[in-house]
C-alpha cells in the first residue's frame, strides 16, 4: 500500500527526482528515506523535464543525485555534526542570488533604485558599517602593516629538510604507498626451507579493486591535519577596506524572493548580474589595489572577473581558463556588461598549471570542485556518474596543482586567494595543507596563510560561517540565507 500525503492548500510539492506533483493532494507516491519532500518551484519543474529520457535509460539504477547525497551523508555529516541536517535541507532547496550592480552601465543609479524597489538592500554598505563597528569594538586594527614591515620580518621558518632524490610525490597515493613499503620491510626472508608456489607466504593483505577504490574515495574525501609535518603559519593582517564600489543587492534574511532576469531596461548595457553572493567574498579577500596586476587563473564563465572589475581598481587583469566553451561565456559577459573585452583585460586559454612566472600582484585560484549544489539537483554532467569517478577522485590533486601554479605566478609580497564552492574538507583545508607541504618540501617558495576570520563578523548578517575550519573560511548554506557553500583561503607569498 502506498501512503497518501496531504499537502497544504495552495502549495505545490514534489518528490526529489520525481515529476512534480501539482495540486493539493498527492496520491500513490512511494516514499523511501532517500527521497525528500521540498517546495516545488517553477525552475525545478523546467530543470527536471529535460531529464525524463535519461531516467528511462538509467531505470533500475539510482540517480546520480542520490549517489551524491549518499556521499555527502557519509563524508560531510561527521564533520558538520548537528549543523548537517540544516545544511542538507538548504543544499536541496533553491539557492539565493544577489544582484551585482554593473557600474559600467551609464544609468547604474537608476538600476540601483530599481533593485531597491524590490525590497533589496546594498549588502556592501551594511558590511562596511559592520566592519567599522568590529574595528571599534575589538580594537583589532594594525596588527601588521602590509607595506611598512619588510616581507620576512615576521617570518622565522626553520631550515628546510634535505630533499630526497627520488621521493614519490603522488598526493593521492602517499599513505597507501608508505604502508605498502612498511609491509614489504616486515616480510622475513625464509631461510633453510624449500619454498614452492604452494607454500603459504604471509602478505599484509591483498586488496580487491573495490577495496582500493574505497580507500581512494576515503583518502580523497577526508581531511586530517594530524599528518602535517611542515610549519604552516597563519598570520593576522590589517583588516582591509571593503571595495565599496562593488555594490551587491540582497533580500533580507528569510526572504526567498528572486530577482527578475536582467534586461537592458536602463542604459545600453545590462544593469546587474545575478550570482551567489558568496562568490564576492574571494574578491573582497583579494583586496585589489590600484595598479595591481591580477590573474584569474580559472576565470570562466566570468562571474568573479566581472565582480573584480566592479571594484573599479583593476587596470590589468589576465583571465585564463582551459575550457574554450566556457571562455566563450566569459566573452559574452564582457559584451553584455562591459560592451566588449576591455583593453585592460586579456583572455587566455591554457592549462592553469603552466602559469609559473611570478608576474602578478594578486591571483585568484577559483578551482573546479565537487560543485555540491549542482550534483544534488542535476543529472546532467553530474560528477557522480560512474564514468567520471577518476575525475572526481583526482580533484584534490588537480586543485593542489592549480594552487601551486597560482602561488608560483604571484610576485613575492603578493597575495593569492583560493576558493571552492564545496563543503568537502579535503578540497578545502586539505588542499591548502597539501600545497603548503609541497612548497615547503619541493620549492624555495615561502608563504603564509592570512587569517580571514574578520570576514565572519563583517558578513554575519548575510552569511552563516562554519567555525571549525583550520586555514580558510567556509560559508555554509542555511535556509534563512541560502547562499554558498563557499570556501576561501588567502595566502601571502613571502619569497
Ligand atoms: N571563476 C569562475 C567564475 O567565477 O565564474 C568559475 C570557475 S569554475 C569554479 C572552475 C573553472 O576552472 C572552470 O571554468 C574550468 O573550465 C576551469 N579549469 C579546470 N581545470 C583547469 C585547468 N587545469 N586550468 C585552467 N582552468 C581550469
Amino acid at each position: 500500500m502506498f501512503p497518501v500525503i496531504f499537502l497544504p492548500p495552495g502549495k505545490c510539492f514534489h518528490l526529489k527526482m520525481r515529476i512534480p506533483v501539482p495540486g493539493t493532494i498527492a496520491t500513490s507516491i512511494k516514499c523511501s528515506s532517500s527521497y525528500i519532500l521540498r517546495p516545488c518551484q517553477q525552475t525545478d519543474y523546467i530543470q527536471r523535464r529535460g531529464y525524463k529520457k535519461k531516467w528511462a535509460k538509467n531505470e533500475g539504477s539510482k540517480p546520480y543525485t542520490v549517489h551524491a547525497l549518499n556521499h555527502m551523508e557519509t563524508f560531510y555529516k561527521p564533520v558538520f555534526k548537528n549543523l548537517w541536517p540544516s545544511i542538507r535541507i538548504s543544499l536541496l532547496t533553491t539557492s539565493k542570488y544577489c544582484a551585482l550592480l554593473n557600474n559600467y552601465n551609464s544609468e547604474s543609479d537608476k538600476v540601483e533604485n530599481y533593485l531597491k524597489d524590490f525590497g533589496a538592500y546594498n549588502a556592501m554598505e551594511e558590511a562596511a558599517s559592520a566592519r567599522k563597528k568590529y574595528l571599534e569594538k575589538e580594537n583589532k586594527q594594525i596588527l601588521i602593516e602590509n607595506s611598512s614591515l619588510p616581507l620576512d620580518s615576521f617570518l622565522d621558518f626553520p631550515k628546510r629538510p634535505q630533499k630526497k632524490e627520488d621521493e614519490n610525490d603522488e598526493y593521492n597515493n602517499e599513505s597507501f604507498d608508505e604502508t605498502e613499503e612498511e609491509a614489504v620491510d616486515k616480510i622475513e626472508p625464509v631461510v633453510g626451507k624449500n619454498t614452492s608456489l604452494h607454500d603459504f607466504i604471509p602478505t599484509k593483505k591483498v586488496f580487491s579493486e573495490k577495496e582500493l577504490l574505497q580507500q581512494q574515495i576515503v583518502s580523497t574525501s577526508t581531511f586530517s591535519d594530524s599528518t602535517v609535518d611542515v610549519p604552516i603559519k597563519v598570520i593576522q593582517e590589517q583588516v582591509p577596506e571593503l571595495p565599496n564600489s562593488m555594490k551587491f543587492f540582497v533580500y533580507p534574511k528569510g526572504d526567498v524572493s528572486n530577482f527578475p532576469n536582467p534586461k537592458m531596461k536602463h542604459g545600453d548595457l545590462l544593469g546587474y548580474y545575478l550570482l551567489d553572493a558568496t562568490s564576492l567574498l574571494p574578491v573582497v579577500a583579494l583586496d585589489i589595489q590600484e595598479r595591481d596586476s591580477v590573474l584569474d587563473l580559472c576565470a570562466a564563465p566570468g562571474g568573479k572577473t566581472l565582480a573584480m572589475l566592479q571594484t573599479l581598481q583593476t587596470e590589468n587583469i589576465t583571465c585564463n581558463d582551459e575550457s574554450w566553451t566556457r571562455l566563450g561565456r566569459l566573452r559574452d559577459i564582457a559584451k553584455w556588461y562591459l560592451g566588449g573585452v576591455p583593453s585592460s583585460m586579456s583572455v587566455s586559454r591554457n592549462d592553469g598549471k603552466h602559469f609559473v612566472d611570478p608576474l602578478y600582484d594578486k591571483v585568484l585560484v577559483d578551482v573546479p570542485c565537487n560543485t555540491d549544489r549542482h550534483v544534488l539537483i542535476s543529472e546532467d554532467n553530474n560528477l557522480f556518474k560512474p564514468g567520471r569517478v577518476d575525475e572526481r577522485l583526482n580533484l584534490p590533486s588537480r586543485q593542489r596543482d592549480l594552487l601551486i601554479a597560482g602561488i608560483q605566478s604571484c610576485k613575492p609580497g603578493g597575495t593569492i586567494v583560493y576558493s571552492t564552492c564545496t563543503l568537502s574538507p579535503a578540497q578545502n583545508d586539505g588542499v591548502i595543507q597539501a600545497t603548503m607541504e609541497h612548497l615547503w618540501k619541493e620549492t624555495e617558495i615561502d608563504s603564509v596563510v592570512i587569517d580571514l576570520s574578520y570576514l565572519r563578523p563583517i558578513f554575519a548578517s548575510i552569511f552563516s560561517f562554519f567555525p571549525e575550519t583550520k586555514y580558510g573560511q567556509l560559508v555554509i548554506p542555511s535556509l534563512s540565507s541560502n547562499f554558498g557553500p563557499m570556501y576561501i583561503c588567502k595566502i601571502k607569498r613571502i619569497r
